[in-house]
C-alpha cells in the first residue's frame, strides 16, 4: 500500500511535469494537446503504477518483457497505454507483441522480422517506431542514422507492422545544448522519413525527452516524453 504522502507527493509531481509540458510546449507555438506524457515505470511496483494511473498520465512505458507481463496482466494501467521502451531481445518478443499498443524500441532487421512474425501469427498489426542511436554511441541501443533509411523502408513493407515514427535516447555525457542539437536532429530524421510516403505507415511519433530534458524536447518537436524520475522519485534497484 502507498501511503496518503506518496500518492500526494506523486500527484504534486505530475501536476508540475504537465504544467511545465504545457509551458514547453505554448513556448514553441505548440498545442499542449499533441504531446503524450509516458511515465516511464521500470522497477516500480504493481500498486505504485495502479495509483499513478489516476494521475494525468497518458501512457506507461516498460523496459523489461516480466514487468510489463506483470502489469498487464494486473491491470495496473487501468486501461490506459502500455508501451514497450527497452531494449527487447528476439526471444522475448511473443511476450510483447499484441501486449504493447507500440514498441518503441525496435533497431535491426532480425527483431523487426521477429516482430513481423509474431503478428502475424496473432493476426494482428503491431504498432512500432524504429530507435535511433543519434549520438552515435558504441555500446547503446539504437541504429545509426546511416542504417536508418534501410530500416524504415523494410518497417513499411511488413504487412503486420505498422510503422509511427522515432525514438531516440540522446547521451546521457551530452550537455544541454548538445542534447538540444540532438533532439532537433531527430525531429529533421522524422520529417525526411515522413517525405518517403510508406503507403503502411504514419510518421507522427517522436518519442524523445526524460526528467531532466523533456522542455527542450519538447520545443524540438517530441509527441511523447518518457518521464520516470520526476514522476515516481529516485529508481531503487537493490530490491532487483
Ligand atoms: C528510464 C527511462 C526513461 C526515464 O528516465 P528518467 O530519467 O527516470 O525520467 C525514459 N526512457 C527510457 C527508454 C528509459 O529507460
Amino acid at each position: 500500500m502507498l501511503t496518503q504522502e506518496q500518492i500526494q507527493r506523486m500527484t504534486q509531481a505530475v501536476a508540475e511535469i504537465r504544467q511545465r509540458m504545457a509551458e514547453a510546449a505554448r513556448c514553441a507555438g505548440r498545442d499542449p494537446s499533441e504531446i503524450r506524457l509516458c511515465a516511464a515505470c521500470k522497477t516500480r511496483t504493481v500498486e505504485e503504477v495502479r495509483a499513478s494511473a489516476a494521475l494525468d498520465i497518458d501512457l506507461f512505458g516498460e523496459n523489461h518483457v516480466q514487468e510489463l507481463v506483470e502489469k498487464t496482466d494486473a491491470g495496473a494501467y487501468c486501461g490506459k497505454e502500455g508501451h514497450f521502451i527497452g531494449h527487447l531481445q528476439t526471444n522475448k518478443v511473443n511476450k510483447v507483441v499484441g501486449r504493447a499498443a507500440l514498441i518503441q524500441s525496435v533497431d535491426s532487421l532480425r527483431l523487426l522480422d521477429k516482430i513481423e512474425a509474431a503478428a502475424a501469427r496473432l493476426d494482428l498489426t503491431q504498432e512500432i517506431l524504429i530507435e535511433v542511436n543519434i549520438g552515435e554511441e558504441a555500446a547503446k541501443s539504437g541504429v545509426d542514422v546511416d542504417g536508418l533509411w534501410a530500416l524504415l523502408d523494410q518497417a513499411a513493407a511488413r504487412p503486420h507492422l505498422r510503422l509511427r515514427g522515432l525514438m531516440a535516447i540522446p547521451p546521457a555525457t551530452a550537455t544541454p545544448d548538445q542534447t538540444r542539437a540532438f533532439f532537433a536532429r531527430m525531429r529533421e530524421l522524422l520529417t525526411q522519413a515522413g517525405e518517403r510516403h510508406y503507403d503502411n505507415a504514419r510518421m507522427d511519433i517522436l518519442s524523445m525527452g526524460m526528467s531532466g530534458d523533456y522542455e527542450a524536447a519538447i520545443e524540438e518537436g517530441a509527441t511523447i516524453v518518457r518521464i520516470g524520475t520526476a514522476i515516481y522519485g529516485a529508481r531503487d534497484y537493490s530490491k532487483h
